[in-house]
């Protein structure tokens, strides 16, 4: 047997065994992650009892059915695998496999995609017309997303390997691009092509909620030639790693922006990003909105001309430019990092309340 990251419940994470992964189609290779991220994301079920609240809000219309099919009926009904950030090792590759050797070390994409559908070719590869059968394909988020299990396991099995596992330059510690299967590439899409856009433009990141992508996005925005980054947030830890990034923090938006990342996830912060805007201005927003009617100030928009942009990121289609650039600079995205622990202490290390927490062990290659 070996060991998954479960979800029990709110507070509760545990091993459990399940079946070891073997190699399913010619086209899977079995992965060994060795460094684990905690996605902002798993705080939601992990740090607040939302079960039994996203079932009211579900059954009586105030969620968007869509959450459904992505957390299941019962939203983060427990037992299931958990964990989709991860630097990992090729054990094993399928017959098929061309492009990957044993001992290899690769990011694992949060999105399960095939790379060669309408979607994937698109850029699009969190919407992969193969794998998914409802709305996502993923691994960690549970059995609505797919079969895929949790990252956080002793091993376990990738599918269309040779484009989905995409490698770590050599030089670039691993701890780094721990949460490039996700978060990091989340933050990139929010702050590098507006910005490729709106050469030298002044940023806005509303933190705190989804904590880690904030922080990544004012890393990136300065590392890439944005006017002021100024940086919003409650917490004095998380200004203080915003400010080492080179951002200003400040407790309230000054001005208007041409860029704006909307990571309180909010309404309220997603209101105040899009009005904090500059003329032909563009909010990301990374949080989750659940409400089946979240209020957008749509005429405000109108009349400056902005683009607020909100969905899941594509990290396998970001993941070569971001490892590249990561490689090139060395951008120290592990500072974002606030509680590094060891793999087998995963049950309480990833229910900690900090900011972003990394498991690692050694690899074995
Ligand atoms: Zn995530
Ligand atoms: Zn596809």
């Amino acid at each position: 047997m070996t060991r998954a990251l479960h979800f029990l419940r709110s507070g509760r994470l545990a091993w459990r065994d399940r079946e070891p992964p073997r190699i399913e189609d010619g086209r899977d290779a079995v992965v060994r992650p060795f460094v684990a991220g905690r996605c902002d994301g798993d705080t939601v079920p992990i740090h607040r009892p939302v079960s039994r609240a996203m079932q009211l809000g579900l059954a009586i219309g105030a969620i968007d059915p869509v959450v459904a099919s992505i957390c299941g009926s019962v939203p983060f009904k427990g037992p299931f695998g958990i964990g989709h950030e991860c630097v990992a090792e090729v054990v094993a590759v399928g017959a098929a496999v061309t492009a990957l050797h044993v001992g290899q070390r690769v990011v694992v994409p949060w999105a399960v995609s095939c790379g060669s559908c309408g979607h994937c070719r698109n850029g699009l590869t969190s919407k992969c017309a193969t794998t998914i059968r409802s709305t996502l394909a993923a691994f960690g988020f549970g059995p609505a997303c797919g079969p895929w299990g949790g990252m956080v396991a002793d091993e376990f099995r990738v599918p269309f390997a040779d484009h989905m596992l995409v490698p770590v330059p050599a030089g670039v510690p691993p701890l780094r691009v721990a949460a490039a299967s996700d978060n990091l590439a989340d933050a990139w899409r929010c702050v590098v092509p507006p910005l490729a856009a709106r050469e030298g433009g002044s940023v806005l990141i509303l933190g705190g909620g989804a904590k880690s992508i904030g922080l990544y996005a004012a890393g990136l925005a300065v590392a890439h030639g944005a006017g002021p980054v100024d940086y919003v947030d409650d917490d004095a830890g998380r200004r203080d790693i915003a400010e080492s990034f080179g951002a200003r923090a400040v407790t309230r938006p000054e001005g208007r922006y041409d860029v704006a990342v909307e990571a309180t996830s909010s309404a309220p912060g997603l209101r105040r990003a899009i009005r904090s805007l500059a003329p032909g201005g563009v909010c990301t927003a990374v949080g989750y909105y659940l409400a089946t009617g979240t209020r957008v100030p749509l005429m405000h928009m109108y009349a400056t001309d902005t683009t607020l942009r909100v969905g899941v990121s594509h990290a396998r289609a970001l993941l070569p430019e971001l490892l590249d650039f990561v490689h090139r600079t060395g951008f120290p995205a592990e500072r974002v990092t606030t509680l590094t622990a060891d793999w087998d202490d995963a049950p309480t290390a990833y229910a900690a309340k900090t900011t972003k927490v990394a498991l690692c062990r050694d690899p074995v290659h």
